[in-house]
C-alpha cells in the first residue's frame, strides 16, 4: 500500500488551500471529495480580504478571476432601523462555484491527487494513518480534516456534537437584480435569522439566509416563509419584489452546529469548519477556514522536514496556534448572534446613531483578523 505524505479530507476552501499551499513542497498528496467540481454551495459568499494577500503568495488572484470589491456594509433590523459603514478592511464577493473550482484546478496542476469518493474512516496505528474510502485503505503520515461542517465521519471519530440534534438551517439562492450596489455587503434581520445579500463575479446578488428550525417549522415551505417572514424586513421585500431567480429552486442545508469542536481528534489535524464554525453573521468564516489551512500547513511542511520536531510537538503547536487565533473571534459570533436575534437589543443598538457605528465597528473588528502575508 502506497503512504502518502499528506491526505486532505473533504475539497471546501480549507481542504484545498492546504493542499495547494503543500504541494508547492513536491509531497504527495491527495484529496478526497465527495463532489465534483465546479459546483454552488450555501454560503453568502462575501470573501475578507484579510486572505488575499496569501492567497497572492498561492497564484490565486480574486480580482483577477472577476471577484468584485466590496467596500460597504449596512445593516437592518426587522423593525426597518438601518446603518451603515465603510469597512475597515474590505472584501470581495465571489460565488463558490467559481471560487472553489479555480483552487480545485490550481491544485490539480500543481500535483495534487483528486478522489472523488466520500471517506468512511480514519484510524490511526504505529505513527501511521489509515483512511478508507468505499472499502479501498490509503496509507498517510498526516491527514488533515477539512470536510466541513458535520460529516457521518463525525460519528466515526465519536466526536460529541454529531450526536446532537442542530437546530440552525441555512437557504441561499443567486438572483439577477437591476438596482443592486456592486460594493456593498447587506445583513438584514427577521424573525429568528438573518439574510446577507452581496453581488458574485457573475453580475448575480447572492442572496443566503440562516433561520432557527424554530421559526421555519410554522411554514414549511422556502417560498412561503420568504413570503411571511424574510419578507417583514422592507429591505428584504424590496430586494426580494424586484429580484429574478437565476437557480430554478434555492439550495438548503439542516442541521448547522455552532458548537464548539477540537481542532485535533485522533492525531488527524482539523481544519476549516470541521474544527469550529463562526456565526455567518460574521462574513469570516471562509478566510478562517483558509488561515486555518495555512496554519496547519506551516507546521505539517516544519514536521515532514525535520525528524527532531515530532508528532506530539506538531499537534501541541496547532492547537496553540489555532486557540490564539480563532477562539476569541468564535465566542465573539456567539455573544453578536445572540445579539442579533435579540429584536430589543439590535433595535436599540441600530437606532442610536451614535451607538451603532460603534456596534458595526466591533463587530467587524472582534470577529475579522489582521491581513495574512
Ligand atoms: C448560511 C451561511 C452563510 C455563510 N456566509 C459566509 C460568508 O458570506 N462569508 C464567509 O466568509 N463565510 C460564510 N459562511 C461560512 C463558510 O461557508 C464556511 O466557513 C466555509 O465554507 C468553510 O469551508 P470548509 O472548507 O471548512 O468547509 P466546506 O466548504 O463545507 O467543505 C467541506 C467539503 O468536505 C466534503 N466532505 C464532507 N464529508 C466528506 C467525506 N467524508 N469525505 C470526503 N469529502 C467530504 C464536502 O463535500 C465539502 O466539499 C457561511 C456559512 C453559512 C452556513
Amino acid at each position: 500500500m502506497k503512504v502518502y505524505d499528506v491526505i486532505v479530507i473533504g475539497g471546501g476552501l480549507a481542504g484545498l488551500t492546504a493542499a495547494l499551499d503543500l504541494s508547492r513542497y513536491g509531497y504527495n498528496i491527495v484529496l478526497f471529495e465527495t463532489n465534483s467540481y465546479p459546483r454552488h454551495k450555501v454560503c453568502g459568499e462575501y470573501i475578507s480580504n484579510e486572505v488575499r494577500p496569501y492567497l497572492k503568495n498561492l497564484g490565486i488572484d480574486l480580482l483577477a478571476a472577476g471577484a468584485v470589491e466590496i467596500t460597504d456594509f449596512e445593516i437592518s433590523t426587522r423593525n426597518g432601523y438601518k446603518a451603515a459603514t465603510k469597512l475597515p478592511f474590505g472584501g470581495m464577493g465571489m460565488s463558490r462555484y467559481a471560487f472553489d473550482n479555480l483552487l480545485y484546478e490550481k491544485a490539480s496542476q500543481q500535483g495534487v491527487k483528486f478522489i472523488f469518493s466520500k471517506v468512511s474512516e480514519v484510524t490511526y496505528k504505529h505513527d501511521q494513518f489509515l483512511v478508507t474510502t468505499e472499502g479501498m485503505p490509503y496509507g498517510a503520515k498526516v491527514v488533515i480534516g477539512a470536510y466541513g461542517k458535520r460529516a457521518a465521519l463525525d460519528k466515526s471519530l465519536q466526536r460529541g456534537f454529531s450526536y446532537e440534534k442542530h437546530s440552525w438551517l441555512a437557504v441561499k439562492g443567486h438572483f439577477r437584480h437591476a438596482t443592486f450596489p456592486q460594493n456593498l455587503v447587506a445583513l438584514h434581520n427577521f424573525e429568528g435569522g438573518y439574510g446577507g445579500l452581496s453581488k458574485t463575479e457573475d453580475g448575480t446578488v447572492n442572496f443566503c439566509y440562516l433561520t432557527s428550525y424554530e421559526s421555519f417549522k410554522k411554514y414549511g415551505a422556502i417560498k412561503e416563509f420568504n413570503q411571511k417572514i424574510v419578507s417583514k424586513n422592507k429591505y428584504l421585500k424590496l430586494f426580494l419584489d424586484k429580484a429574478d431567480p437565476v437557480f430554478e429552486n434555492p439550495l438548503s442545508i439542516a442541521q448547522i452546529s455552532f458548537q464548539k469542536k477540537e481542532p485535533l481528534v485522533n492525531h488527524i489535524l482539523m481544519c476549516g469548519d470541521t474544527a469550529g464554525l463562526i456565526h455567518p453573521l460574521c462574513g469570516n468564516g471562509m478566510a478562517m477556514a483558509i488561515h486555518s489551512a495555512k496554519l496547519a500547513s506551516e507546521l505539517i511542511h516544519h514536521f515532514l522536514e525535520n525528524t527532531t520536531y515530532n508528532r506530539s510537538q506538531l499537534e501541541k503547536d496547532y492547537r496553540q496556534v489555532w486557540n490564539r487565533t480563532f477562539k476569541r473571534r468564535l465566542w465573539y459570533g456567539r455573544k453578536l448572534q445572540h445579539l442579533l436575534l435579540n429584536k430589543k437589543s439590535i433595535d436599540v443598538g441600530i437606532r442610536t446613531a451614535g451607538a451603532s457605528k460603534r456596534l458595526l465597528k466591533f463587530i467587524i473588528t472582534k470577529t475579522h483578523g489582521k491581513p495574512i502575508e
